[in-house]
């Protein structure tokens, strides 16, 4: 499968000048909800990861997705595995799991986005669940922004990657775009304003 091709034919691998949620600049956004509008693409890529992860024999009781960039992910990855789909909401900047979902001790939980870019938002979601009992398995997503270490990738995990080590990293494909501090962008020194994606046309 390629993941690329797929983006690309989505209109979902974005260039211009963005501001990511991490406040870093980037040529190259990827706007997974492009790809996921189409419910038959949805499923696919799903399934793949779904086949990946059973590959790999990890017992899993539920999938959480942090909201909103991982729910369709995570609930498209729950249905392939067969298992409960919960997520995970930011309330006044913090991760917590609300709705009356109910984690049992020990729950084997997956952590599911739509893309991993440091992992941020995934480990936030993970401690909630944690904080309610549950036990982090894995975290999953359909693209890796290249920063953190897959099962299945060869890149060397970067500073920035905020994915716990010793938790496996299951991911579809990797795109590696440079990522900039804004004081150190050379699309701002040509000038350009970066936008948040997501907004306007984008
Ligand atoms: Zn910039």
């Amino acid at each position: 499968m390629n993941i690329k091709q797929i983006y690309i034919n989505s209109d979902a691998l974005l260039e211009g000048h963005f501001k990511l949620s991490s406040g870093n600049h980037s040529q190259f956004y990827l706007q997974s909800a492009k790809v996921l509008e189409n419910p038959k693409t949805a499923k696919a890529l799903a399934d793949a990861l779904a086949q990946q992860i059973k590959k790999s024999g990890l017992n899993i009781d539920t999938v959480c997705a942090p909201a909103l960039g991982g729910l369709i992910a995570g609930f498209a990855l729950a249905t392939a595995l067969d298992v409960r789909s919960i997520f995970a909401e930011r309330v006044d900047g913090e991760m917590n799991i609300r709705r009356g979902f109910e984690i049992k001790k020990g729950e084997r939980v997956l952590i599911c986005e739509d893309i991993i870019t440091t992992g941020g938002s995934a480990m936030e979601a993970a401690r909630a669940v944690k904080e309610l009992g549950g036990e982090i398995v894995g975290i999953a997503s359909l693209a890796n922004r290249g920063f953190c270490k897959s099962g299945n990738n060869n890149i060397k995990t970067k500073a920035n990657c905020k994915l716990s080590q010793n938790i496996p990293f299951f991911t579809l494909d990797d795109f590696t775009f440079e990522m900039y501090s804004p004081d150190d962008c050379p699309l701002c020194k040509n000038g350009s304003k970066a936008i948040k994606p997501g907004s306007r046309d984008n």
